[in-house]
């Protein structure tokens, strides 16, 4: 048996940046990523991650921003130096009003007070045509500078080799049973891992794990494509009005995504590649024309009900921890959530209300029952 501090299950966005926390606080700590497949086959490995803090058709900006970026572009700095390519594609992203109800909702969200200084402007007309000549005809946008698009699957690369030389251990083992005696042990076909502490990180399949069943999350299929355009669009910046657009290379743009609530399997498939056609030619109607879809690949996102992550320690089982829930938001709130995850793991140091289980009411009822058997 090998045996560990903690064990992480799931190496996606939010169990590469836990352990990175937990290591990063206490560099004797001794974790371990157990990962059924491999480093960014669930959501995480999206081929364009865009970084937006304004978020929805109201362009909010979204809870914690500044801590969260705070906290992003540290590690993506980290990460960046010695690795092979830039893991950002853009700084800025554009969110057009190509109707009025983005028109009325943008313009609120520019006149809101609530922004931090420098992060967001208004663009007339004019310069959003030059911007983007491709652009379907729109009342302006409001122009986000302090968003980004990322390499998520190289981010996951270079996050994952920063956390081997970092001591993190990993294991690509496929299914594997888990007991809870003295600790928690995970058994697969070859090996067995303990530790006082595990940590499930595995996305919309948390509640797969039985000890998890009852969480708020629910799973949404998304699906973006990849489309080849003879022109070079490199310099267009990323887009996002209803869904996503945003260059990956000179020739290559990335449509998302699709959010279907209903579905039968995980793979992409026509209905996903007709939705993303469409939603190509309405916001280019010109540019869709040249181009030819390349390339489609889906994910399924783990979402709340008031889409904020979910994080904490089980309302019964010791040493038991979850976070998911990262919803369409997994690269901005990833390390920051991680981060408040380590400290409450190590030092118990307790996690905001936003982000904790009990703040939803079937959780609490499940602490207060299992707080009454215990006492009784
Ligand atoms: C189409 C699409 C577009 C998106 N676009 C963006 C975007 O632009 N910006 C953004 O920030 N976010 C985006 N997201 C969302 C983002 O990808 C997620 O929020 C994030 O990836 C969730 O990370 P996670 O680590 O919780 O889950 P996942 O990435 O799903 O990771 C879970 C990991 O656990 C593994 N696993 C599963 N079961 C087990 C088990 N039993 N034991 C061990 N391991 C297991 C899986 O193989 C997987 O690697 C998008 C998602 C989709 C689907």
């Amino acid at each position: 048996m090998k045996t560990f501090d903690v064990i992480i299950a799931g190496g996606g966005l939010a169990g590469l940046a836990t352990a990175a926390q937990l290591v990063e606080k206490n560099k004797n700590l001794r974790v371990l990523i157990y990962e059924a497949r491999n480093i960014g086959e669930g959501a995480s490995g999206v081929p364009a991650g865009m970084v937006n803090p304004a978020t929805g058709q109201r362009a909010r900006l979204v809870w914690n921003a500044e801590a969260c970026f705070r906290m992003l572009d540290k590690r993506i700095d980290q990460l960046n130096s010695g690795f092979r390519t830039n893991l950002k594609l853009q700084n800025g992203v554009m969110r057009p009003a190509i109707d009025e109800l983005l028109a009325e909702n943008f313009q609120a969200a520019w006149h809101s007070k609530r922004w931090p200084k420098g992060w967001i402007e208004w663009l007339e007309p004019k310069e959003v045509q030059k911007q983007v000549p491709y652009l379907k005809d729109c009342s302006g946008a409001l122009y986000i500078r302090k968003g980004t698009t990322v390499r998520a699957p190289e981010y996951l690369e270079a996050y994952a080799d920063y956390l081997k030389k970092a001591g993190v251990r990993f294991v690509f083992g496929g299914p594997y049973s888990l007991d809870n005696d003295k600790g928690w042990t995970l058994s697969n076909r070859t090996n067995t891992f303990s530790a006082p502490v595990l940590v499930v990180c595995t996305g919309f399949k948390a509640r797969e794990n039985r000890y998890w069943n009852e969480l708020p999350l629910n799973a949404v299929k998304g699906q973006l494509a990849l489309y080849h355009c003879p022109e070079v669009i490199r310099n267009m910046p990323a887009i996002s009005a209803y869904g996503y657009v945003t260059p990956i290379d000179d020739h290559t743009l990335a449509v998302g995504s699709t959010y279907e609530h209903h579905f039968h399997d995980e793979n992409p498939d026509a209905q996903g590649a007709g939705l993303l056609d469409q939603k190509l030619k309405e916001l280019m109607p010109e540019l869709y024309n040249k181009c030819n879809r390349i390339g489609q690949w889906s994910g399924i996102r783990a979402t709340t009900p008031d889409r904020l992550p979910i994080v904490g320690e089980h309302y019964d089982l010791k040493g038991l921890y979850v976070y998911a829930g990262l919803g369409s938001k997994g690269l901005l709130y990833s390390e920051y959530v991680a981060s408040l995850l380590a400290m409450n793991i190590t030092e118990q140091k307790d996690l905001p209300f936003e982000i904790s289980l009990y703040r939803f009411s079937r959780m609490q009822e499940l602490r207060d029952q299992s707080d009454e058997q215990n006492h009784s």
